[in-house]
């Protein structure tokens, strides 16, 4: 089986109060011991969220640059997230591919960069409300994978998360039926353009408007391994989506 993956992007939220206060709150809790959970706090955050955290629960990047050092002004290198002791980074999440204009190819050659460094790779894809309606999810969805399975051969540390753009933020979940189509595409599209060994171990995480109160039902599907949650994850109910399996 695959383990159950938890993962909390903060995007840029909080402040070193509130987010002391999140990892006090994880550190209290009581986790279920087989989810893995990743958080991801803002870049000026993650060294404070290493130093604090118990042992068992990663920090992620919310993103990391291609180049290994040099002239990249406001970048960070995936060399230097490693030093820090940061074993994960989130890639290609939507926010950064709408408002910060990144394409598939530069998304792949930063995988590719976190991937050979020995990063862990949350990658996120997913369509937005008009290539749904027009019926292009899965193709949309694809080609967002297909532009990093070009570049990179080896998925073992990565972690797929499925991310409707229409969901995130809004409060408006995909219903289990959307969300496992999607994750069972991914996986059928996995074995057929990566390999059989992709296919069964890649965890494919479901991610956009999860709460304590809709995990439960998304975590018994099938092809469903986890959650990336956003606002969520800056609650105390945080806990119980790590603990949605149990
Ligand atoms: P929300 O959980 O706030 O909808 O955000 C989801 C997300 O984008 C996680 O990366």
């Amino acid at each position: 089986g695959r383990q159950f993956f938890v993962g909390g992007n903060f995007k840029m939220n909080g402040t070193i109060k509130s987010i002391k206060d999140i990892v006090e709150n994880l550190n209290k809790a009581d986790l279920d011991p087989n989810t893995e959970v990743v958080i991801a706090p803002p870049a000026l955050y993650l060294l404070l969220v290493r130093e604090h955290l118990p042992k068992g629960i990663e920090v992620a990047a919310q993103n990391v640059f291609d180049r290994p050092n040099g002239a990249f002004t406001g970048e960070i290198s995936v060399e230097q997230l490693k030093d820090s002791g940061i074993t994960w980074t989130i890639l290609g999440h939507s926010e950064r591919r709408v408002i910060l204009q990144e394409d598939d190819q530069f998304v792949a050659s930063k995988t590719k960069a976190a991937i050979d460094g020995g990063l862990g790779v949350i990658l996120c894809c997913g369509e937005s409300l008009e290539q749904r309606e027009a019926g292009k999810t899965i193709e949309v969805v694809t080609r967002q994978l297909k532009a990093v399975a070009d570049k990179v051969k080896d998925w073992s540390k990565i972690v797929i998360a499925y991310e409707p753009i229409w969901a995130i933020g809004t409060g408006k979940v995909a219903t289990t039926e959307q969300a496992q189509e999607v994750h069972a595409a991914i996986r059928a599209w996995l074995k057929a353009e990566v390999s059989s060994e992709a296919a069964e171990k890649t965890r494919i995480l479901y991610g956009g408007s999860v709460t304590e109160k809709n995990c439960g039902d998304l975590a018994k599907q099938p092809d469903i391994d986890g959650f990336l949650v956003g606002g969520a994850s800056l609650k105390p109910a945080f806990v119980d989506i790590i603990n949605a399996r149990r």
